[in-house]
């Protein structure tokens, strides 16, 4: 007979030797570290490890000139970025609707904006002629682009998610 106290003598059973849970990479929008996280856990509202910033926020992201690239090269995420600027008001305009989809889309596709007035490196980088307009980025590279006023329905369908 096998008492519970011998067999826990003999030490934790081997661990399993399958991959690690999938998981996906996402850059804190705050301090653009770069957060391992299980697909398990997307909607667990996971933070940041370094700066404990919230990782999956239900608005839209704010990029700038400096953390643009790495946040959509590292994100193993669908990210679409409107970019618009203060000036414009169609893009004002669509601010409202892109915020609902931002929520609505979160975990499965974040939505970021960039305001090209105060980021024309990258806003040249990506030769937008007119706002407001949106890019689907997937690992780093542009999938799909629209110029024009979207309602939350039209981005929902514009990234597959309608
Ligand atoms: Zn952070």
């Amino acid at each position: 007979m096998t008492s519970p106290s011998l067999r826990a003598q003999r030490g934790p059973l081997p661990l399993s030797l399958d991959q690690d849970p999938p998981a996906v990479n996402l850059v804190c929008g705050e301090c653009s570290a770069v957060n391992r996280v299980p697909e398990s856990k997307l909607l667990d509202q996971p933070v940041c490890g370094r700066c404990k910033s919230p990782l999956l926020q239900r608005s839209p992201v704010d990029l700038n000139e400096n953390n643009f690239a790495k946040f959509i090269s590292r994100t193993e995420l669908p990210v679409l970025v409107d970019f618009w600027a203060p000036w414009c008001g169609p893009c004002r305009m669509m601010a409202p609707a892109f915020a609902e989809a931002a929520a609505k889309l979160s975990p499965r596709v974040l939505l970021a904006k960039l305001d090209t007035d105060a980021a024309p490196r990258t806003a040249s980088q990506f030769a937008i002629s007119g706002i407001p307009t949106v890019i689907l980025f997937r690992s780093g590279s542009e999938v799909a682009r629209q110029s024009g006023v979207l309602n939350a329905r039209q981005i929902a369908e514009f990234v597959g998610l309608s």
